[in-house]
């Protein structure tokens, strides 16, 4: 683990402080509860978050921060604390699970990694998680830890924790994961429609000795592989297997597998070996495909779902931390425009509007991409393994065009356009073509970047009556 007594980094200061600082109540802990806490009291709202958990830094899994998850944390000044938890990463080397063939290597394009101004980081799960900890409480966010949300009033805008406090905000933020109180909340029948389950994931974290060393367990890594930094990733029949680095000098590895649920893990995996010799038993999760949920807005226009609690993502997913990080950038962007208290469900329903066609479409690749690497044998894994081999044999990368003349492949244009997403930038446009045409069909007479009402400008207001007006 990464050094937990280090300082964070003081954040920047945002282009926008909010006019009418308000109270959040933020359910959840994990990386969207956290990033929220975090981007709200950097605008200047004040936080409270509640976590059932009593530590964050429980080791759990490995993590992929993408360019478009590291360029928010880059934003807020915290890119030396990126580069002490985390490793950069080079590339990504395909294998063949059954076989051990190698298929090829897609290293990065630098050029095109420095346009999305963010970088390709490995680290683990509970080193991020501990990194946003510490950034929120140090940027004066109230979080309690080993403390339960057991009900939560719309109406009175309270929450009851299991201590027998009952808190009360402006507005109630669900980031209490997919299984969490708010989800049913939102969801029309109160319950979700039967997800669909076909793989497990598997997740831990192991000495990358044992994976370096033992060809016999499925997964097999040379000396030098040791060295690049990169993403091992291996497509087999109906499951596959990835590994990465976790940080600079760390002799551990994060791994990660999915399978079909109702086979022995042990003809599943000959890589169970590994979480065996490994300190823990691997974490196991079931990858559901819950329906698309329509609402993230309660009626009352006071709660909010945000992270897996909207939208759950493939567990392990590549961009399943980078969502939960720009949901909380997206909404505190959005906060820092807000002059008046009736404001409030027009942000909230501005950030559902926002991250919603976004989320589902980053869901859905995801999803596709693990379904890919797991394709089951026939004509479909043939014709991708003999694309592969081709490439590698006229020594080209598996993600590069066939030839000269053809288009860049459109599964590698996706992955560009989402690491190369600006949410804050999202926001800031949402703003600036709709915020402010709201705001002038409100009466308010509105300067970009700053929002002052016509009462505060001819005197008839002071600028603390205007924030209590409702
Ligand atoms: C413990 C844990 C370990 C994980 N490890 C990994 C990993 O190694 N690699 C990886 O890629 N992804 C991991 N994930 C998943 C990943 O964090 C999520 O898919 C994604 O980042 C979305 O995060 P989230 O904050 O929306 O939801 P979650 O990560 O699910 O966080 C929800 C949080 O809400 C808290 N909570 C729920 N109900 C209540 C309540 N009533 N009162 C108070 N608190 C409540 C939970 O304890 C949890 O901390 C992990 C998730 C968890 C919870």
């Amino acid at each position: 683990m990464a050094t937990s007594d280090s300082k964070p980094s003081k954040l920047l200061p945002p282009k926008k402080y909010a006019a009418l600082p308000i109270d959040f109540l933020i359910i959840g802990g994990g990386i969207a509860g956290l990033s929220s806490a975090i981007a709200l009291t950097r605008v200047g709202h004040r936080v409270t978050l509640i976590e059932r958990d009593a530590t964050v830094d429980h080791e759990t899994g490995g993590c992929r921060m993408t360019p478009n998850l590291s360029k928010i944390l880059y934003h807020w000044g915290l890119e030396k604390d990126v580069r002490r938890i985390g490793v950069k990463s080079t590339g990504i080397d395909l294998q063949l699970y059954e076989t051990g063939e190698r298929l090829g290597t897609h290293m990065w394009d630098y050029e095109m990694l420095s346009e999305t101004r963010g970088e390709f980081i490995f680290t683990r799960h509970a080193d991020l998680r501990k990194l946003l900890y510490d950034v929120a409480v140090a940027n004066g966010a109230k979080v309690r830890l080993g403390t339960e949300v057991t009900g939560v009033d719309t109406e009175e805008r309270r929450v009851k924790l299991s201590t027998g406090e009952v808190l009360t905000g402006d507005v109630i933020v669900g980031a209490d994961g997919v299984k969490g109180l708010c989800r049913p909340m939102v969801l029309e029948e109160g319950v979700d429609d039967a997800p669909n389950h076909r793989y497990n994931y598997y997740a831990s974290i192991v000495p990358r000795s044992i994976i370096a060393q033992d060809s016999a367990l499925g997964c097999y890594i040379t000396e030098e592989d040791e060295l690049q930094k990169r993403l091992y990733c291996w497509f087999g029949h109906e499951r596959c297997a990835l590994t990465h680095p976790v940080a600079e000098q760390d002799t551990d590895w994060a791994l990660l597998a999915y399978g079909l649920p109702n086979v022995a893990l042990k003809q599943k995996f000959r890589i169970q070996k590994l979480s065996k010799l490994s300190n823990q038993p691997p974490v196991c999760v079931p990858v559901l495909e819950y329906p698309e949920l329509e609402e993230w807005v309660h009626d009352s226009g006071r709660l909010i779902v945000l992270g897996d609690a909207a939208h759950p993502m493939t567990p392990g997913g590549i961009q399943a931390a980078a969502m939960a990080l720009e949901d909380g950038a997206v909404l505190a962007k959005l906060f820092s425009h807000i002059r008046t208290s009736d404001q409030i469900p027009t942000l909230l329903y501005a950030y559902q509007d926002l991250r919603q066609p976004h989320v589902r479409r980053v869901q859905q690749k995801d999803l596709s991409d693990l379904y890919f690497q797991c394709t089951p044998p026939g004509e479909v894994q043939q014709g991708s393994d003999d694309f592969m081999r081709a490439q590698r044999d006229a020594g080209r990368s598996p993600l590069a065009p066939a030839g000269a003349d053809e288009e860049e492949l459109p599964e590698w244009t996706e992955i560009k356009d989402v690491f190369g997403y600006d949410a804050e930038d999202d926001a800031d446009n949402w703003w600036v073509e709709w915020g402010l045409l709201r705001e002038r069909a409100r009466g308010t007479d509105v300067k970009l970047g700053f929002v002052e009402p016509i009462a505060i400008r001819q005197g008839r207001m002071s600028v603390s009556e205007a924030a209590t007006v409702s």
